[in-house]
């Protein structure tokens, strides 16, 4: 720890509540993995089982999508509107019972807090969208549940420590941070279009520094561009995260949402295999 922290936490401006025992995964590096959306209940119980069968420890799926673009993306005759909402929570319900996987998905939205989404979620997801939504965050701090925190794409190392301390200080400590990448991306876009976001590698060892919160690092929407996530994926197992959360898809081009950052299952295979060695 530096002088200039320590200073800090004397004058009580830092770290307050992170002295609590805090929350660990069950198993390093955690690996998170499953589509960015739900898209049917085949789908997404097939993928559990596969997910299942590589040793992936949860499996992710988007029921609530928060869309950039809210009105043109309506896919299929399924009823996906920024997500299956509801019916896909039931289908990652399904999912669950069926394979045994904990579940991660995100609630955006106080009102999304009730009986079906806490049968369903393990691990909630706090969207970046979502990273400083103070009624939201305080609500999550209530519940006996692991909040996943994404960082807000704009957020500095404070505002991501007041994030995580306002959930803490309301009484729930199984908080983690999930780094997805930061604003700054421009330099490569005109070359690889879909990348939106730079990857946040520093801000591991920067937390690691200040807190013992678990950190999972997104190496998908940190890149944008699937050829890049087994190189960010073992960076940042190396620089420190207790895990990953890594969008896979069965036809990843086909993806509902965010088709050119999922990788398929043999290349989550092989990313398990490498980041093994360093956990
Ligand atoms: C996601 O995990 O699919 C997602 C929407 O992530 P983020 O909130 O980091 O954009
Ligand atoms: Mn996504």
């Amino acid at each position: 720890m530096n002088q200039y922290i320590d200073q800090l936490k004397k004058d009580g401006k830092l770290n307050r509540v992170f002295n609590k025992t805090t929350y660990q995964f069950p198993k390093s590096p955690f690996i998170i993995s499953g589509p960015c959306s739900v898209e049917s209940e085949e789908m997404i119980v097939t993928w559990a089982h596969k997910m299942d069968s590589l040793g992936v420890d949860a499996l992710r799926g988007g029921a609530y999508k928060p869309c950039t673009y809210p009105i043109t993306k309506t896919v299929g005759d399924n009823g996906w509107k920024e997500g299956l909402r509801e019916a896909g929570l039931k289908h990652l319900l399904t999912a669950k019972e069926e394979t045994g996987l904990p579940i991660v998905s995100e609630i955006m939205d106080i009102r999304q807090i009730n009986t079906l989404s806490m049968d369903t979620i393990d691990i909630i997801q706090v969207g970046t969208r979502n990273f400083q939504n103070y009624s939201l965050l305080d609500e999550l701090g209530s519940l006996d549940k692991v909040v996943l925190l994404k960082r807000g794409t704009w957020a500095t190392v404070d505002e991501i420590l007041g994030a995580v301390e306002r959930i803490m200080v309301k009484g729930n400590n199984k908080v983690a941070i999930c780094l997805r990448g930061v604003v700054g991306a421009p330099s490569y876009r005109h070359v690889f279009p879909s990348i939106r976001w730079a990857p946040d590698l520093m801000m591991i060892p920067a937390l690691k520094e200040l807190c013992d919160i678990p950190i999972i690092y997104d190496p998908s929407h940190s890149t944008g561009y699937r050829n890049f996530v087994p190189a960010i994926s073992k960076a940042a197992i190396a620089a420190g995260a207790d895990g990953l959360a890594i969008e896979s898809h069965p036809n990843p081009v086909e993806s509902i949402s965010d088709p050119d950052q999922a990788v398929t299952w043999q290349t989550l295979k092989q990313i398990m295999e490498d980041v093994e060695k360093y956990g």
